[in-house]
């Protein structure tokens, strides 16, 4: 999906650490507890980290599910695990965002599960196994149940009804798995957790009285496995259908967790959690290591006098003599404009020889000036540390969200294909 591109020698890189990637699989498979599966999200090319690299990593580290945002996404990922020793069972690949005309065929011939809860996704299935003739129930799906987010799913009662219909025993289409999305996990003692939950428990008793038995009952994210409040309801959940509990976790295989939250006390429903508490105090995000690290190089060093103006429109002006350092990384990277800098609103930094080297003038579209006043050692040559640690020092995806006014997601999924991701040890 991102094959470095032979000719790539523009330095800016981002290495993806393989044990951190296992030990965060292994963190997040502990906290879910032995009730539970965690299925290991790769969606949006695993939230940049490249899902063709992280993908057989993660299934030799044990992830019996790997959940993806496409069919195109899941067929690059099904061929990347073909480097998986002979013997090893494949990871199933769930695809998240359902199916679009087309994708049908390339779903059945590679094997990947769809989430479904579109009569039109049915249709589509349905209408491709008939074609070749499979056997009832040898097409599997996963039915999304939309219990308040109203993004994805179909609503508990009627509409639910008429879908459950549609896996009659001589369908080719088997329903093997019942899932529902929760909308604000990261306020772990939101009312909405609850309310949710109990529209999900109601869909699956009408799942068992059509008379149908998942494998699979799944729900919740990394927040939710960070507070504990889930999964805490959902192993009896599914044992009440015979199922497989398992929950869906992305950003937590990455190193990286939302800042638990919690609603305003007059705000709570006293009946909803007896150990409000409980759920506030992470266990899982202090175990967890940032898999990237981002890195460039210094390509140019100059000094500027007080009061020489600094990159576009001018909106830092030196207030000192200043070293002044040039990184080939800009927007077009994903490294956001949003970390510029001006005299009076602070923006980004750098890590330079461990040390914080801040961000000076507007970020352009390939290229970013930092101060390195302080950091006198510095030559042409040298790694610039964009997202990482060193020295003690630590700038990572949540820290870039805050400045930027967005979150460590949508950070590390920006970072563009101009960046060839590495893997190492
Ligand atoms: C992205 C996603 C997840 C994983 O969320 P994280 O917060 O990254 O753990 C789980 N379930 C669904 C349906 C998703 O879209």
């Amino acid at each position: 999906m991102r094959p470095t591109p032979p000719n790539h020698t523009r330095p800016i890189w981002a290495e993806i650490s393989a044990s951190r990637l296992r030990d965060n699989f292994h963190a997040l498979q502990a906290a879910a507890g032995t009730q539970v599966q965690v299925l290991a999200v790769v969606k949006a090319d695993a939230y940049g980290h490249s899902a063709t690299e992280c993908a057989p990593i993660l299934a030799a580290a044990g992830a019996q599910w790997l959940g993806v945002t496409s069919a195109e996404e899941g067929l690059a990922v099904r061929a990347s695990l073909a480097i998986l020793p002979q013997g090893m069972t494949a990871p199933r690949i769930l695809v998240m965002c359902g199916l679009w005309p087309g994708e049908e065929a390339g779903i059945l011939d590679r094997g990947l599960t769809p989430v479904v809860w579109e009569p039109y996704h049915l249709d589509l299935l349905e209408a491709e196994a008939r074609r070749r003739n499979l056997p009832p129930q040898s097409v599997a799906v996963h039915a999304e149940i939309d219990t308040g987010m109203a993004r994805q799913g179909v609503a508990p009662g009627p509409l639910l009804d008429r879908l459950l219909q549609r896996f009659a025993p001589d369908s080719p289409l088997k329903l093997e798995g019942v899932m529902t999305h929760l909308a604000s996990t990261e306020i772990g003692d939101d009312p909405q957790n609850q309310v949710q939950m109990i529209a999900f428990a109601t869909a699956l008793q009408q799942v068992a009285a059509a008379g149908l038995r998942p494998d699979y009952v799944h729900a919740g994210n990394t927040s939710s496995t960070d507070s504990g409040y889930m999964p805490q309801d959902l192993p009896a959940l599914a044992a009440s259908l015979g199922a497989q509990a398992m929950t869906r976790a992305g950003l937590a295989l990455y190193g990286y967790a939302l800042p638990l939250e919690s609603v305003e006390p007059q705000n709570r429903v006293s009946h909803v959690h007896a150990h409000t508490e409980d759920f506030l105090s992470p266990r899982l995000s202090p175990k967890l290591k940032p898999v990237m690290t981002w890195k460039t190089r210094i390509v140019s060093l100059r000094e500027v006098q007080c009061g020489d103006t600094i990159g576009y429109n001018a909106t830092f002006v030196a207030p000192v003599t200043m070293r002044l350092a040039l990184l080939p990384v800009g927007y077009a990277d994903g490294f956001r404009r949003s970390l510029s800098a001006s005299n009076t609103q602070p923006g980004g930094s750098v890590l330079l020889h461990g040390r914080r080297a801040p961000i000076v003038g507007r970020v352009s579209m390939d290229l970013t000036i930092v101060d390195v006043t302080a950091v006198p050692q510095v030559n042409i040559g040298d790694e610039a540390i964009l997202l990482g640690e060193s020295n003690g020092n630590r700038i990572g995806a949540d820290d870039h969200a805050r400045t930027a006014g967005t979150s460590a997601y949508e950070i590390l999924c920006g970072i563009s294909d101009r960046v060839p991701r590495i893997v190492v040890p």
